[in-house]
């Protein structure tokens, strides 16, 4: 019987594969059936599994030793012996012969049978024994997951990834050839994780809680990012229909490309530059310099994460000079590092923060550390001699963090000078604004700077206290609140009159039903994920810069989001249908 789980749309397009899980809590532990044949397997993944868990148990009990109580150190023996108990091994292994379950799920129910057989003890030393069971069984199911999370080859078949979450650093695990979507548990629209598959062009659908529970590896299903849908074990019927939507779509797609080489402009000739957003070195090989004016965001940390610890600045230079080679001759604005929040780096030791998006990120970190700063804006320096290239930081909250920035520039030019080094002694610096503070002091920081950059997804989330992550709040981050555009509105006109450029390099650059009202708004530049460039392209081509302001006008004026929305809808969509003509896609903004 089919089943349709319900998500949040993360990246367009559609995909029909078996689903592949992948798992990072203990919340959802994989299941599968196991036969007679691979019996002796799962028994050698417990042996290994044990093996490591002791290993961990020992070591652990060796660094606490001076550290408490010699009676409380002895709480380690207890689980020793528990997982070294030839009972509780065989109750495992024969659940996993007799009932022909993965070892993951023959873990579980042995101890659960053993937590509940302690748990009714009269004796409150044996009642607690079942602490030390659970958490026994959590640390060999623990050890048995991190094995499991490793690239995965998909031997030739196409595949849907599943998980509770794809975070950043997960884009190492997938076979890209054959990765055909993304289903998440948990996650929003504004994720990294989902900008990271829109950039990849693989279709995404996140927040399905369910679907890690509701789906075996193999299950296959149809997932549809665009309405935010994935259906389980579809009928035939199903199958039907996203097999003509998927050949609608392809007509759309190439009806759309043949706008590649069109100007970005609006009905009255104004000219919109139209940019691309770039998650590493690999992205570039994809880009089509023809159809944009240039990269507007380079997230640098996405290269960092890929590594086993930092890159030289000779690496670096390499790195930043294949971007600006092939930008051909158009700008590339380079971020600097923007790790923390949901983008740690794993050979840098961060402290567990209780609200990380709020913490140590971004230009605090660098300014903490700024040796990282130093090596990274020096190597852009060096890669940008004969280039053109501009220098942005990120999480910017006051016009001294700027000013410290701007004089690390500074020596930085004067050290590279002073040693005959190429550099290139006009880039470029600017700001993301996207801490909503920086709004208010704009005016302090703008004669300071060249160009700003508006990352809504930061910028909304904070405006709005709405975690960009939470699947739960989702509803709730919308950058249709009319007080976002007003801000939106403060921003362009700040920027404007002190003559600087303002960008909008957030997620809504790239969404078509956001282009009249943000040329409105005042934006002449807009950076986004190259797959979104011809619809907004489309979309500014069918309006007039007085429709655009006439529309912002109304909007900002409003007061709800679903006012907003409604007026969009009902100006854009005769325009968008008129070229769609009627297909499933981008039914609503
Ligand atoms: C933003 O916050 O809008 C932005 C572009 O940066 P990131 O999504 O990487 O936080
Ligand atoms: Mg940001």
């Amino acid at each position: 019987m089919a089943k349709k789980l319900k998500g949040i749309a993360a990246a367009p397009g559609v995909a029909i594969a078996p689903v592949v899980h992948f798992h990072t809590t203990l919340d959802h532990i994989p299941t599968y059936k196991v036969g007679p044949g691979s019996v002796a397997a799962e028994k050698q993944r417990l042996s290994q599994a044990v093996a490591e868990v002791a290993a961990g148990l020992l070591a652990l009990q060796k660094e606490l030793t001076d550290q408490i109580a010699r009676h409380d150190v002895r709480i380690y023996d207890a689980q020793l012996a528990i997982l070294h108990d030839p009972t509780f091994r065989r109750d495992v292994e024969n659940e996993i012969g007799a009932q022909g379950v993965n070892l993951e799920v023959a873990l579980q129910r042995v101890i659960a049978r053993y937590e509940s057989v302690f748990a009714a003890m009269e004796s409150t030393a044996m009642r607690e024994r079942a602490a030390d069971v659970r958490d026994v069984g959590r640390q060999l199911v623990g050890a048995l997951l991190a094995k499991a999370r490793t690239k995965y080859i998909a031997n030739g078949q196409d595949y849907l990834f599943a998980a509770d979450e794809f975070l950043p650093s997960d884009a190492g695990l997938l076979d890209r050839k054959h990765i055909r979507g993304i289903v998440t548990a948990h996650g929003g629209k504004y994720s990294h994780g989902a900008i990271l598959a829109r950039s990849m062009g693989i279709p995404a659908v996140v927040g399905i809680e369910d679907v890690m529970l509701e789906s075996t590896t193999g299950t296959t299903a149809i997932l549809d990012g665009d309405a935010g849908v994935v259906i389980l074990e579809p009928t035939w019927e199903d199958l039907n229909h996203y097999d003509r939507l998927l050949r609608e779509r392809r007509g759309l797609e190439s009806r759309l490309a043949e706008l590649r080489l069109q100007p970005p402009v609006t009905t009255d000739g104004t000219q919109v530059s139209l940019q691309a957003n770039v998650e590493g070195v690999q992205d570039l090989q994809a880009l089509d310099m023809a159809s944009i004016a240039g990269i507007g965001l380079f997230r640098t940390e996405f290269a960092f994460m890929e590594r086993r610890q930092f890159p030289t600045e000779d690496e670096q230079v390499a790195m930043y000079r294949r971007a600006i080679d092939s930008a051909q001759g158009k700008v590339v604005t380079f971020r600097t590092l923007d790790v923390g929040g949901d983008k740690p780096l794993g050979y840098f030791s961060m402290p567990e923060e209780r609200n990380p998006v709020l913490g140590w990120r971004g230009i605090r970190l660098c300014l903490d550390w700024p040796d990282i700063l130093y090596t990274q804006m020096r190597a852009m320096l060096r890669a940008a001699a004969g280039g053109r290239a501009r220098i942005m930081l990120p999480m910017i909250t006051s016009r001294s963090e700027v000013v410290r920035c701007r004089e690390v520039l500074q020596q930085l030019v004067d050290d590279l000078a002073a040693a005959g080094v190429p550099y290139d002694p006009k880039i470029g610096l600017g700001v993301m604004v996207e801490v909503p503070v920086v709004v208010a002091v704009l005016d302090d920081i703008l004669p300071i700077v060249d160009f700003v950059s508006v990352g809504t997804n930061d910028l909304v989330q904070y405006l709005l206290a709405v975690d960009r992550d939470n699947q739960r709040v989702a509803k709730m981050y919308d950058p249709f609140h009319p007080g976002v555009l007003r801000v939106l509105q403060q921003i362009a006109g700040a920027a404007a009159a002190a003559g600087r450029s303002a960008s909008i390099c957030g997620e809504i650059a790239g969404d078509h039903w956001f282009t009249p009202l943000l040329v409105g708004l005042g934006f002449r530049e807009l950076s986004m994920a190259p797959v979104f460039l011809p619809r907004v392209k489309l979309m500014l081509r069918s309006f007039s810069v007085d429709e655009c302001r006439d529309l912002a006008a109304r909007a900002v004026a409003m007061q709800s989001a679903a006012a907003v929305r409604r007026l969009v809808q009902e100006k854009i969509r005769v325009r968008w249908d008129r070229f769609v003509g009627g297909s499933h896609e981008e039914a609503r903004p």
